[in-house]
């Protein structure tokens, strides 16, 4: 065991971690409960994504549907400052990574604006993806700008949110020109603003795109 996995494991006895999912306190070591682990099952696999209009399918890893404690973990960890639980996600989107999609070269984010991320003092996506990173060896790069602010995509009906998204990101061509990237979002609703990142990254001369979140809030995409 190394010097920091010890000093970790001496820092969780004093001050027990809880599950990530329902917030009990757990075992030093650990990151979920023995009942989370029973009961919750994930997803844990990738699903297709269309993009519109190109042609074009988009592998998407997702860990979990978007309920129960699932969502009460992501709405602590997004709105109420609970950056810890980033870790947990990030280790679990590694697995995935590992066992279902060819290496990207590097891992990127869907951006949020700059006055919202001013507000909340993190973008969530970033957190995730940096920590996924770091997991995989790989390094990550900031290949998408939000270069306008929108509605929020969940106050909007499902009609209105491709139009809401249109037009919204930029691609920072210098990091994704001919790079396969891993882009990680926080959860996926109708999948509209994915899709909208990932059209701008290949326009931005991405070689291929490949998607992953912690959870999807039903099956259909885009
Ligand atoms: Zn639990």
């Amino acid at each position: 065991m190394s010097l920091k996995k010890i000093l970790l494991f001496c820092l969780e006895l004093l001050f027990p971690p809880r599950c990530v999912f329902c917030g009990r306190v757990i075992a030093p070591g650990t990151k979920i409960c023995r009942a989370c682990a029973e009961t919750i099952t994930p997803v844990n696999t990738f699903r297709c994504m269309n993009l519109p209009g190109t042609g074009q399918n988009i592998p998407c890893g997702i860990l979990y549907p978007y309920e129960g404690p699932i969502r009460d973990s992501i709405i602590r960890f997004k709105f109420y400052g609970e950056k810890e639980n980033s870790d947990f996600y990030a280790e679990q989107l590694a697995k995935l990574i590992q066992s279902h999609a060819p290496v990207p070269d590097l891992v990127t984010a869907v951006p949020i604006s700059s006055q919202r991320k001013k507000k909340r003092g993190y973008n969530q996506s970033e957190l995730i993806a940096r920590k996924t990173a770091e997991t995989l060896g790989l390094p990550y790069a900031e290949c998408l700008k939000k270069i306008h602010d929108n509605r929020e995509q969940h106050l909007l009906p499902r009609s209105e949110r491709i139009r809401n998204v249109r037009g919204v990101y930029r691609a920072v061509e210098e990091e994704a020109k001919g790079k396969k990237i891993l882009l990680i979002d926080d959860i996926i609703t109708t999948g509209s603003t994915l899709c909208e990142c990932c059209r701008e990254l290949l326009r931005g001369g991405a070689k291929t795109v490949v998607c992953a979140a912690v959870a999807q809030v039903d099956k259909t995409t885009c």
